[in-house]
């Protein structure tokens, strides 16, 4: 392994888009997960795949090598993409960026099974506030009655060996789900049938235990991602820093997990956050990311990094973060920057995110 294998992303125009995973309990979310993780697990580190803090990362040349079979002539415009590694209503919610939500895009998993349910409802609810646009995974095709395994196929190639009678039932609960969305003022569509991307959300028949229909779904997602978000995704300057989590750490106090969607941090420099006692000014200590070697994941030792660039999942060290609010955005004060107004800014989002903890 080479000392430092993330990736290297400058002189990149576009950014990693942001993808979380939602849906009801038990619609196989964790597994799907773990699923899009796991096919290339033998080719050593994973296929440049690397776990950071609360993402996962995939790089493009990975999705490239695990979608060839589409033979869908991918042009990847994006170094690669990141996936949230918690699945569900509230990492969404507080995964805010300045206001609007962090992920780019979203992967709503329904059970073919059950269809959908009321966590689907509410998921569907939070998307659409936060406008944020999502792929449905219909899941558990495996578990349609007769269903042939066709390990890590593309969907179509799998549906292509299925007998008649599998393919009704398929056909038959499809149906089913696509006129439950339409009650909820949606229209979705089979991805291959759909010819009005954008007003018809598609759906990729999935399962996350053999696997058919994830590269469909990888593919899509990236493609989906920087044909429509050209804009969103373009890489700047300007730090855009969400805090996810609040963790003590052995050896490094108390640090803050955060996703960094666009811009650049560096080690020393000057940062503010939101406290429950008010804005914190401090300096970057560390900047983290969890050890590519597993054994030494294990051990909880980080690697070290000078500066680190959108998007990435990063742990931060610093003095002063122990009542910092998970949810806020994190900001950088400039060389030319006030701080005084850098804190202002930063507690105008603690008003709806402390609101929404009272809530809860
Ligand atoms: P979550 O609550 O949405 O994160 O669901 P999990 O990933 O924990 O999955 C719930 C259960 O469904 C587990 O027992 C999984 O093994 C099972 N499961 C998930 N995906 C699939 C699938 O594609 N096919 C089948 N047959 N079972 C699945």
């Amino acid at each position: 392994t080479k000392p430092d294998d993330h990736p290297v992303q400058n002189g990149q125009s576009l950014r990693s888009p942001i993808c979380c995973i939602m849906g009801h309990v038990d619609t196989g979310k964790t597994k799907l997960l773990d699923c899009i993780r796991g096919t290339n697990v033998q080719e050593g580190e994973a296929g440049g795949i690397t776990q950071q803090i609360g993402a996962t990362y995939f790089p493009a040349e990975n999705i490239r090598e695990r979608t060839k079979e589409l033979k869908a002539d991918a042009k990847l415009n994006v170094p690669g993409l990141l996936v949230i590694d918690t699945p569900g209503h509230e990492s969404f919610t507080n995964l805010r960026s300045r206001g609007s939500g962090l992920c780019d895009l979203a992967i709503l998993v329904v059970d073919i099974m059950h269809g959908l349910e009321p966590q689907t409802i509410e998921s569907l609810n939070l998307l659409k506030m936060r406008n944020t646009d999502f792929i449905v995974a219909l899941n558990k095709v495996d578990r349609l009655y007769g269903w042939k395994t066709c390990r890590n196929a593309p969907i179509g190639k799998a549906i292509r060996q299925q007998s008649k009678d599998v393919m009704n039932e398929f056909n038959r609960r499809l149906t089913e789900i696509i006129t439950q969305f339409k009650e909820q003022g949606l229209n979705t569509e089979l991805y291959y049938k759909n010819k009005e991307m954008g007003e018809t959300y598609n759906i990729v028949p999935t399962s996350a235990i053999s696997g058919e229909g994830i590269p469909d779904l990888l593919l899509l997602l990236v493609q989906w991602a920087q044909k429509t978000m050209v804009k969103r995704l373009t890489y700047s300057e300007d730090v855009q820093c969400t805090v996810l989590e609040v963790k003590v750490v052995e050896g490094h106090g108390t640090t803050i997990d955060v996703v960094l969607v666009n811009g650049v941090l560096h080690e020393g420099d000057q940062i503010v956050v939101c406290g429950m006692q008010g804005p914190v000014a401090t300096t970057i200590r560390a900047l983290l990311t969890p050890h590519p070697m597993r054994e030494l994941r294990v051990k909880g030792t980080y690697l070290h990094h000078k500066e680190i660039k959108a998007a990435q999942g990063i742990k931060i060290a610093a003095q002063g973060l122990e009542h910092t609010i998970a949810g806020t955005s994190l900001y950088v004060v400039g060389p030319r920057d006030d701080v005084e107004e850098i804190k202002e800014a930063a507690m105008e989002d603690v008003n709806s995110v402390m609101s929404r903890i009272d809530k809860s």
